[in-house]
Order: structure tokens, then C-alpha cells, then sequence
């Protein structure tokens, strides 16, 4: 489903994506952790062009990411991108925040829009405040709305980056629970986290990443259990 390789990118002199090779199949849920810097957030941006890269290649569904315009517009609308901060919209209401991007982008009707998103919403726990403004929500519940939106365009791979970080700890769980019945539903996703409860239930595989390089790739269980670098060992020792 996606597919980065021989990816660099620099930002001026720092070189911050060295030689990424990444293969994501279908329905598989990959988890990305690694030390704050280690160019996690600017994979993630590359996935859905938020960054260019330098070199390399990376394809969504057997097609190369576009460069603007339309189909630039539809690539961002199939790889549905979750943020530590919330991102939704503060002057719509929740319901208009989900149907925003289906009515713009995919041309819906405001009718069949707002079905769609309605049972999204429910699905994500969150029906009832549809008419609410983000503000009235808790950000537990602000960002399971942002992740009923990114569903709402159908999108082929979901992207979270760090999507529980900026939550108080008793909101960290909705969040996850609403990603694992994702991760269970089918859906392909790259998600960034060091929940390493999430990783070990719903990740088919764990990337470890340091100074813009894949350091170590494997199941959860191998990860966790008998990392193979020293850098995994150091970063495992730090936060688990
Ligand atoms: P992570 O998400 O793993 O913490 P990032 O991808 O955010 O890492 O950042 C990787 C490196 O790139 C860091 O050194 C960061 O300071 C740098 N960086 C990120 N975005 C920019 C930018 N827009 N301009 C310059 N440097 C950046
Ligand atoms: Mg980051």
C-alpha cells in the first residue's frame, strides 16, 4: 500500500531522512518510535507530501505521489493523517468538521456527508456532540472526532502521528481503543507512538527509527522482548 525507497531529505544541512526503505502492506499496522528527532513526524509528512523529499520514491497504492493541484488534494484525502494536536476546525461544529472534507474534496452530497458522518462519530464513541464546537469536547473526545474526519474520505492508510501525547492520561485509552478496533477493522496504518500497550496488541510490526535512519525492524514481541542494536536497547531502557 505504501512504499518508500532509497528516501532522503534534508532541511538545509541536516540531513533528516537517510536512505528510508518501507514497505507497508496492506492492512498492516506499523508502529514507528524512536527518539524525539529522529525524523519520525517528517516520514510521516513525507507520506502525504506535507514534505517533499530529496530523493527516493515513495508510491501510494502502486502510484507515485503526486506533485499539486487535484490529485495532490485526493492523495491527502486517502491517507487520512492524525496529529498530537487536534486540528479540527474551532468555528464549525463537530458534524461540519466531518462533513467539510467529503462535501469539498469528494464531491458528496451534504445529505449522504452527513449520514456517513454521523455514523462515524458514533462508531468513535462521540454521536452525541455532533452539534457541539471543538472547544465543548474534551481532547480525548476532539481527537477521536479528528479520526472519525480522516475516516470520513475513505482513506486507503491512516497516519497518526503521536495522536495520544498531548492527552491526559485517562483520555489516552478512548483514543487507543478507537485505533486498535481500527487497526482490527483492516485498515492500513503507520502510526507513530511510544504506547508500547498499543504496539504490542494491534502492531504487526515495530520500526525503530534514530538520526533519520530505520535502525531496527521486527514484531512487537521480538522489539520489546531481545531488541538487536544498542540504540534500541538505550532508547528501550529510557522509556520503558
Ligand atoms: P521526530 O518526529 O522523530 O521527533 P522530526 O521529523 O520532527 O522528528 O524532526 C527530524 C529533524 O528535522 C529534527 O532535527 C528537527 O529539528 C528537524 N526539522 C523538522 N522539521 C523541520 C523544518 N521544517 N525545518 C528545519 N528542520 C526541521
Ligand atoms: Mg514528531
Amino acid at each position: 500500500m505504501v512504499v518508500l525507497s532509497g528516501v532522503q531529505k534534508w532541511f538545509g544541512e541536516l540531513h533528516v531522512l537517510r536512505d528510508i526503505d518501507l514497505t507497508v502492506h496492506r492492512g498492516e499496522v506499523v508502529v514507528v518510535i524512536g527518539p524525539s528527532g529522529s525524523g519520525k513526524s517528517t516520514l510521516c509528512r513525507a507520506i502525504n507530501r506535507l514534505e517533499t523529499i530529496g530523493e527516493g520514491s515513495i508510491t501510494l497504492d502502486g502510484q507515485p505521489l503526486p506533485e499539486e493541484g487535484r490529485a495532490l488534494a485526493e492523495l491527502r484525502a486517502e491517507v487520512g493523517m492524525v496529529f498530537q494536536s487536534f486540528n479540527l476546525f474551532a468555528h464549525k461544529t463537530i458534524l461540519e468538521n466531518v462533513t467539510l472534507g467529503p462535501i469539498k474534496v469528494r464531491g458528496q452530497k451534504r445529505e449522504d456527508a452527513e449520514k456517513r458522518a454521523r455514523e462515524l462519530l458514533d462508531r468513535v464513541g462521540v454521536g452525541h456532540q455532533a452539534d457541539k464546537y471543538p472547544a465543548q469536547l474534551s481532547g480525548g473526545q476532539q481527537q477521536r472526532v479528528a479520526i472519525a474526519r480522516a475516516l470520513a474520505m475513505e482513506p486507503k492508510v491512516m497516519l497518526f502521528d503521536e495522536p495520544t501525547s498531548a492527552l491526559d492520561p485517562e483520555m489516552i485509552k478512548e483514543v487507543l481503543d478507537v485505533m486498535v478496533e481500527l487497526a482490527e477493522g483492516g485498515m492500513t496504518m503507520i502510526v507513530v507512538t511510544h504506547e508500547m500497550g498499543f504496539a504490542r496488541t494491534a502492531a504487526n510490526r515495530v520500526v525503530f527509527m534514530a538520526d533519520g535512519q530505520i535502525v531496527e525492524e521486527n514484531t512487537p514481541h521480538e522489539f520489546f522482548t531481545d531488541p538487536q542494536t544498542d540504540r534500541a536497547k538505550d532508547f528501550l531502557g529510557k522509556i520503558l
